[in-house]
């Protein structure tokens, strides 16, 4: 079957292979299926769709269906949550391809969110050191993060995201339809990568974001595709130009460091991924303007997209060293130094760890009765 020709869509750049993702909120329709539009991407017979127990209700069986009048089709579903990103079903995952006596022409299709997406990208990176997959991200984190640029891994007891490997999907499938579904908390939680991006790549985005964040709260799936759409370019670019985060991918991590405070002393799962971020960057905004970069009106603004996103602005209370001493652990610190992602304005990021130690320990300092 002929590739498709993508106008609703754009092309990652990578060192093994270039990739499309296709960004459609058409796919409901009949001749614009899921199916149909992996189908071209998928080069031999043999098709394992992973997926959890959650997506597998809403979407499986009519992907599965279809599939299987061109293909042998085989179905993993893990159990929902990041509590089961691990060896335990990575090793269903291979069980599955083991059983159906698959080999290296296999194509794995991720059906889900991030969580299901890193597992099913590892375990196509390390089956028979490395058969396809492609990515059908259901969540609108996983639409504008995780399912471009490559990262697969998975958890180890110890740390989040400590085994994986860089491995490329042959195709990314943003179906705006499937956040339909989504919760609306996790629905928030993905604005806040999508507000990222405008505030450490542009500014007009920004702009845009504060006129358009109604409607895509409201679920308008054509401007949610274009904010999908433009995310993705963002972190397409910034992957063709730094791969293996040496550089400038770094930048993407702004927020993270202080969300990565919150995530942990909360305890995951109770704070979302998303939710921490946001307080994070509205912390990063504020050690910015203490740098002299950012003004207060500067700073309100971030806090006012964030709340159009029903985001929280606050951190929860959190003693200086105890923050300290979690900001020591995440990965970004090189040699025992912090180093953070400011804005030196909206819209431009810098990594640095030229920064006062007591302007940071105002930041982190709880607010006082
Ligand atoms: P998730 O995969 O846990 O999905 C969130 C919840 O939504 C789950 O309960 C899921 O079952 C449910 N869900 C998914 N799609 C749905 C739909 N359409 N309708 C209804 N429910 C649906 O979480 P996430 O936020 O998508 O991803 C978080 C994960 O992504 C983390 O493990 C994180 O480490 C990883 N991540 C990876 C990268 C990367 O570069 N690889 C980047 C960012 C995050
Ligand atoms: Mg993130």
């Amino acid at each position: 079957m002929a590739k498709p020709l993508f106008h609703d869509g754009l092309t990652v750049h990578t060192q093994s292979h270039d990739y499309p993702i296709v960004i459609t909120e058409k796919t409901a329709t009949e001749n614009n299926s899921m199916a149909k539009q992996v189908a071209p991407y998928i080069s031999g017979r043999q098709v394992l769709i992973v997926t959890n127990d959650t997506v597998a209700a809403l979407y499986l069986n009519a992907l599965t269906e279809e599939l299987a009048e061109q293909f042998t089709v085989k179905v993993c579903v893990l159990p929902d949550g990041e509590q089961y990103k691990n060896q335990t079903s990575i090793n269903q995952i291979y069980d599955a391809l083991m059983a159906a006596h698959f080999n290296r022409d296999v194509t794995l299709i991720a059906l889900g969110g991030g969580v299901v997406g890193d597992m099913t990208g590892f375990a196509a990176a390390s089956f028979m050191r490395g058969v396809s997959f492609i990515q059908i991200p259901t969540t609108l984190l996983s639409q504008v993060d995780s399912s471009v640029g490559g990262k697969t891994g998975i958890n180890h007891a110890q740390g989040k995201n400590m085994i994986g490997a860089f491995w490329q999907p042959q195709m990314v499938l943003a179906d705006m339809s499937t956040l339909k579904t989504l919760p609306a908390r996790e629905l928030s939680a993905g604005l806040a990568e999508v507000i990222k991006y405008a505030l450490i790549m542009d500014e007009a985005f920004l702009t845009w974001l504060e006129n358009n964040l109604p409607a895509m709260m409201a679920l308008d799936l054509a401007i949610l595709g274009d904010a999908v759409k433009r995310c993705c370019q963002y972190k397409a670019d910034i992957v063709a130009q730094d791969e293996r985060e040496s550089g400038v991918r770094a930048l993407l991590n702004f927020g993270h460091t202080f969300g990565h405070v919150i995530e942990t002393h909360q305890g995951y799962g109770n704070w979302l991924h998303g939710e921490a971020v946001a307080a994070g960057m509205v912390q990063a905004a504020e050690l910015s303007q203490k740098m002299g970069w950012l003004t207060a009106e500067e700073v309100a603004r971030v806090k006012r997209v964030l709340t159009l996103a029903n985001l929280p602005i606050t951190p929860p209370s959190i003693e200086v060293q105890t923050a300290l001493d979690l900001m020591g652990h995440d990965k970004k610190v090189k040699h025992g130094q912090i180093r953070l992602i400011l804005l030196k304005s909206l819209g431009k990021a810098v990594l640095t760890n030229d920064f006062d130690a007591k302007l940071l320990t105002d930041v982190l300092s709880p607010p006082r009765a």
